[in-house]
């Protein structure tokens, strides 16, 4: 009872998603306890054709929850369980007459045939079965009930008047109570759906937008940055400034201490980097070792983080997993926005600026 109580906090507050086993083995136990009541009731009424059935219904739904649920026949649960209600309904109130209230099962298997089978993947693409479903539903109902008219039925006056008055409000309370649990729980499975997805696109975004190995902006997403600082710049002449920095003697790391390291050096350099910009700026991994830097402000500025970064770079070295202590240096090239440059124009500046760095020694800006 505790484990039930426990998942049904876990489904209502998120924290659990109802998968299949849950759900079908729930419905055949209901289904089966009510099936038992009705079949005591209709025992002490004596009415054998009516317990026989139940009790039958009974045993199949319990023979589906124990040996059809652990085997993921889903799908036979569904169909079963529809022709059960349709032939429960139809019979009893052949049985017993139309005032007991036993087409109401009809009435509410409609809507919890489509909901099943929005949930069960061999059925999800077509809609097919809950249509015919629901038109054989409204056949059988519509037939009843003709039937119903000039057939009296074969049990009559088996109970006083209040009795099935009370059969009646009990049947309907059970199909409105069924047909509340599934809306609930269509409630609580789109809920969790939509979670999910939000999540998943977060995923995808965070994937589409980012390096994998540094967790830096792509250069993708960059050129998208790129472009609208552009514009804002054309626009109202607002600066932004360029900044190419590029490890130096990459090359000697990798061969040295191996690819790992390397790695771990582009991750400590990419930590570095976004820990010394501000808000409205932004880092990306442009190329192998190659980081570019949109500062949001005018070149000096650009060159002063350019010339901050060098130095905390410098001064913080890097333990490997060997335990070795290794301290590397970058380059970087500095260009402010030049009106009448588009940004191709601006980053082969950025770039240049960067070489002559390199050519000059290295572990320098130039802007
Ligand atoms: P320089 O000072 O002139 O920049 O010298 P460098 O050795 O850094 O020269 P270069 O830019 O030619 O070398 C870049 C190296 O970076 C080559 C490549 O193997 C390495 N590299 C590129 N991407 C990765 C990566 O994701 N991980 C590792 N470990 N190495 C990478
Ligand atoms: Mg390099
Ligand atoms: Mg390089």
């Amino acid at each position: 009872m505790k484990h039930w109580i426990h998942r049904l906090k876990g489904y209502l507050n998120g924290t659990l998603t109802i998968d299949n086993s849950f759900k079908y083995s729930f419905i055949c136990y209901v289904a089966a306890c009510i099936h038992l009541i009705i079949t005591v009731t209709f025992f002490f009424l004596d009415i054998a054709p009516v317990y026989y059935y139940n009790f039958l219904s009974t045993v199949l739904y319990m023979y589906m929850a124990i040996v059809l649920v652990p085997q993921e026949k889903y799908i036979h649960i569904f169909r079963i369980s529809v022709t059960e209600i349709i032939l429960h309904s139809v019979i009893f109130t052949l049985l017993l007459g139309w005032q007991w209230g036993y087409m109401n099962y009809m009435i509410a298997l409609v809507p919890i045939s489509f909901y099943l089978s929005l949930t069960l993947p061999q059925m999800r693409r077509h809609l097919l079965s809950p249509i015919v479903s629901g038109i054989l539903i409204c056949i059988c109902f519509v037939a009843t009930r003709a039937i119903c008219m000039h057939i009296a039925p074969m049990y009559q006056n088996v109970a006083s008047e209040g009795f099935m008055v009370a059969g009646y409000c009990l049947n309907s309370a059970t199909c409105f109570a069924i047909i509340l649990f599934f809306s609930s729980l269509f409630s609580i499975e789109i809920r969790q759906m939509q979670r999910s997805l939000m999540h998943e696109n977060e995923t995808l975004d965070e994937i589409a937008s980012h390096d994998p190995l540094t967790k830096l902006l792509n250069r993708r997403s960059m050129e998208f940055h790129l472009a609208q600082v552009m514009d804002v710049a054309k626009k109202t002449g607002a600066q932004f400034s360029l900044i190419m920095a590029d490890i130096d003697d990459f090359k000697k790391v990798n061969d040295n201490y191996g690819h790992d390291v390397g790695d771990q050096v582009l991750v400590h350099v990419a930590n570095l980097l976004k820990s010394q910009l501000r808000g409205n700026d932004y880092v990306c991994r442009w190329g192998g070792e190659e980081m570019l830097l949109l500062i949001s402000n005018n070149g000096k500025v650009a060159a002063q983080v350019a010339e901050r970064c060098r130095q905390t770079l410098e001064t913080s070295p890097i333990t490997t997993k060997d335990g070795d202590k290794l301290t590397v240096t970058m380059t970087f090239g500095v260009t402010g926005y030049i009106p009448g440059f588009n940004i191709n124009k601006l980053i082969k500046i950025t770039d240049e600026n960067l070489y002559r760095g390199k050519r000059n020694g290295k572990n320098q800006v130039v802007s």
